[in-house]
């Protein structure tokens, strides 16, 4: 019996090929041919004003963070049920995240309770587009204009997603990207910042550049370069870059090939979904999604761990997450929430991600069959 795991990293099979070609051009710092390739795709695909390969999504939320000039003190609305680094970028600024509870349909911050939720200490709304289907943009932007608040989106599992057309990430002022090994399009440790307000594109450079302004130097904009503004160095090599320019060259072919598992998955779901036994991912109308996740909603802690138990002993492995923040350690210490948690606290008890990575085809039919039996 093979096992089958939880994911998979899929590669096209020009990785190597690149990389190659980069040591070949001598460059194997930043910013080379290979990183100009993927920014200039990401800005062709997305719209955004400037694209910036980082070492990570934790990385382009850091920047995002540095950019919106967040003070200690400084609150930052999003919602519990996330990765860690959407509060801890803004925590190591000194701000609070403020938690607000999820919607029972999607697991995206409640977009109705964002209001209620904002101070006169306020600066940013930090949506986080889960298993890449959208949250209400429309009524964000629309809060955020009103209170003139940043919005950073929070597009690590979005890529190619969009919502009433416009690609995630590419709404609110700034947007962020993983190419973690985990998400659709990978690098291995990898992401971007899209930055849509055009204001904030030039710091972002030099941010990225340890605070200097070497990229208006390359360009020919300014005759020396120097130390101009606070950064760090937040952009990848081009082995990293050559690595995911592979990935993105196939990227709508890797994101078809999800989306038949994804597919797969919740045809095959429905009549236990109609038999009440589990609930399935609702895409909300608006959104097309990126095909990122399979979830489904068991009935309680106590279903979740036996089935994850049961699947294991037929060698598959599936996962949960997240511990909300609110409730986490550190959680705790820094942040805090506004109004009730109750879908945050029910919902991440009974969630399960199902194993989906390109080359899952064939062993599908198993992770379905163990599943039924196991429920
Ligand atoms: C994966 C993920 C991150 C972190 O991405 P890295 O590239 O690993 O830093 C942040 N936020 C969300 C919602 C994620 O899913």
């Amino acid at each position: 019996m093979t096992p089958i795991p939880f994911n998979k990293p899929f590669m096209t099979g020009r990785e190597l090929w690149y990389i190659a070609q980069a040591h070949t051009n001598g460059h194997l710092s930043g910013d080379g041919q290979f990183t100009r390739q993927c920014h200039a795709w990401l800005e062709k695909k997305t719209g955004a004003r400037r694209a910036l390969l980082t070492h990570s999504c934790t990385a382009a939320l850091e920047m995002a963070a540095l950019l919106t000039e967040v003070q200690p003190g400084d609150e930052v609305i999003m919602p519990s049920y996330t990765f860690v680094t959407t509060a801890n970028a803004f925590v190591m600024r000194g701000a609070v995240p403020v938690f607000v509870d999820i919607r029972p349909d999607t697991l995206n911050i409640d977009e109705t309770k964002i209001e209620a939720a904002i101070t006169a200490r306020t600066r940013v709304i930090l949506p986080v587009h889960y298993a890449g289907v959208a949250c209400e943009m429309d009524t964000i932007m629309d809060i955020a204009r009103r209170h003139r608040l940043f919005v950073v989106e929070d597009a690590a599992q979005g890529i190619l997603s969009t919502y009433k057309g416009r690609p995630l990430g590419s709404i609110g002022h700034m947007g962020t990207y993983s190419f973690h090994e985990t998400k659709n399009i990978v690098a291995g440790e990898g992401g971007a910042l899209l930055v849509n307000d055009p204001e904030l594109a030039e710091r972002a450079e030099i941010i990225r550049e340890k605070g200097t302004n070497r990229s208006q130097f390359f360009r020919g904009q300014v005759d020396k370069y120097t130390w101009v503004d606070i950064g760090s160095s937040y952009l990848p090599g081009e082995v990293i870059a050559a690595f995911l320019w592979a990935q993105l060259e196939e990227a709508e072919a890797i994101n078809a090939r999800r989306m038949a598992l994804w597919e797969a998955y919740h045809a095959a779901l429905a009549p236990l979904e109609a038999e009440g036994r589990l609930r399935r991912p609702v895409i909300t109308a608006g959104c097309e999604h990126n095909a990122h996740m399979y979830y489904i909603l068991l009935e309680s802690l106590e279903k979740r761990t036996q089935v994850i138990a049961d699947l294991k002993r037929q060698g598959i492995n599936s996962v949960f997450h997240y511990v909300p923040l609110h409730s986490a350690p550190y959680g705790l210490k820094s942040s805090r929430h506004h109004g009730a948690m109750t879908h945050t606290d029910a919902l991440s008890d009974r969630l399960l991600r199902l194993p989906l990575w390109v080359g899952l085809e064939d062993g599908q039919d198993r992770v379905l069959r163990a599943l039924r039996e196991a429920l």
